[in-house]
């Protein structure tokens, strides 16, 4: 997971004001309005979850199905060698799994 601010045109206030831009690997997960404090989450899940299939490949389904029922638990359970970075994946994970539960 990583944050990013940017200059952004807000959907609530309708404002140009600074944006916290939070990703969850490529894709953007949740955007939050510096100005009124708006947050909108997006399901990134559908798209993360085969991007991050390609990224895991040859791990098998079962660890996958895991993967699907809690990603956060998943992430810090994998051991060190799977992942390069596996304290940016488990914030990628739980950022994917509260867009999931958010809706
Ligand atoms: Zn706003």
């Amino acid at each position: 997971m990583s944050v990013e601010e940017s200059n952004l045109r807000c959907t609530a206030c309708e404002r140009e004001a600074e944006h916290v831009v939070v990703y969850a690997g490529r894709f953007v997960s949740q955007i939050q309005c510096t100005g009124c404090g708006a947050v909108t989450r997006l399901d990134v899940s559908e798209a993360y979850l085969p991007d991050l299939r390609q990224r895991i490949s040859s791990k098998p389904r079962r660890l996958l199905r895991r993967l699907r029922r809690d990603p956060g638990e998943l992430a810090s359970s994998l051991p060190m060698s799977t992942l390069s970075k596996p304290a940016r994946m488990a914030g990628e994970f739980r950022a994917v799994w509260r867009s999931r539960r958010g809706g």
